[in-house]
């Protein structure tokens, strides 16, 4: 039996598979009314499960497995994790689709307005036929580029490729395989940073998190993006500088953006993102649909049994 912190809310379901084996105690850290319990359960802790919230390792003395309920690890300390052997695990696979519909979701209701206009409905306002001023721009047909061509941007490149008609342009630091990919062949291809952001109407951020791409879409690179272009980004807020984001919607160089994510989250009440009238921001829902909120904490709660009865979990992060 190990001592296992649960730092997140986990389903009933998973919380009894842990409790059957391990002495468990479950603590948010982000209600102070459960700090305490927190902080002193960490410095027993074995095993950690949970997610969004940076953890002190070094407050962890006999920790040997954090167990991610994420695909992106960018709220760990992976060097330290590395320096002191602790396995990291996280739930990649498993919210890929979700992620991408959601993407898929934020382009259309960028390109048709949906949330203003839906709003414009509920207000009251539809009193005559709409006009150009609130008229959308075509989706189909539109070249998509997409920033990281993994799990999440292949499976949006699916969509637009498949189901919408659209010519599909990507940066990684590799061309993929398309032999790999079924039905993308001939219908994606791969590119610079800067080809894929002056050669696309519409770009999606899918990267990861990390020291190469925090900032690493700034001025210039919205200055590349085409006048008129739509920016989705349903990855990391801190991969985008977001007062350039601001000043390319201001200035007019972007038609709109759509952000799951956001430099802070819960996106700050005076950030001036939060309610742009060219902005449809989400509560970063990527993966929020009841199935595949359960999936990921089944896989998480595999990973971190099978890490404490030492076996090899199935989803480990290569630290
Ligand atoms: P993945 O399969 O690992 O794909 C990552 C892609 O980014 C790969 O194509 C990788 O290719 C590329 N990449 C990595 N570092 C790069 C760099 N420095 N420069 C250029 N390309 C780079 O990951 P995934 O499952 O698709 O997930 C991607 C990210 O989405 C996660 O890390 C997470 O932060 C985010 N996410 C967000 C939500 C949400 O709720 N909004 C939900 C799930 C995931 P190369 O290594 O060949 O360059």
């Amino acid at each position: 039996m190990s001592r296992v912190l649960v730092f997140r809310e986990l389903p009933a379901d998973q919380l009894e598979r842990l409790q059957a084996v391990h002495a468990v105690t479950v603590a948010d850290p982000r209600k102070p009314e459960q700090r305490a319990a927190y902080d002193a359960a960490l410095t027993e802790a074995e095993g950690l499960i949970g997610s969004s919230f940076k953890i002190d390792i070094a407050q962890a003395p006999r920790l040997k497995v954090v167990s991610s309920i994420s695909v992106g690890v960018d709220n760990y300390d992976l060097a330290a994790l590395k320096a002191r052997g602790i396995l990291l695990c996280h739930t990649p696979g498993v919210l890929t689709e979700t992620t991408a519909d959601t993407i898929f979701a934020l382009i259309m209701a960028s390109s048709r307005r949906l949330v203003e206009l839906a709003q414009h409905v509920r207000d009251g306002r539809w009193d005559k036929n709409i006009g150009e001023d609130l008229f959308g721009w075509d989706v189909h047909g539109k070249t998509l580029g997409i920033l990281g061509f993994g799990r999440i941007g292949q499976a949006v490149a699916r969509r637009a490729a498949l189901g919408f008609g659209m010519p599909v342009r990507y940066y990684s630091r590799r061309p993929v395989d398309l032999g790999q990919v079924p039905g993308l062949e001939g219908k994606t291809r791969h590119g610079s940073l800067h080809e894929v952001l002056a050669g696309s109407d519409i770009i999606a951020l899918t990267l990861p998190l990390s020291e190469d791409t925090r900032g690493l879409i700034g001025a210039r690179e919205f200055a590349l993006m085409k006048p008129g272009a739509i920016f989705v980004n349903g990855a990391r807020g801190a991969i985008v500088q977001e007062d350039a984001l601001l000043q390319a919607l201001d200035s007019g160089h972007l038609r709109a953006a759509g952000l799951d994510v956001f430099g802070t989250e819960p996106v700050p009440l005076d950030s001036p993102l939060r309610s742009h009238p060219k902005v449809t921001a989400l509560p970063h829902i990527g993966s929020a649909t009841h199935e595949t909120r359960h999936r990921m904490a089944v896989l998480a709660t595999d990973n971190l049994l099978a890490a404490l009865a030492g076996r090899t979990p199935a989803a480990v992060y290569a630290l």
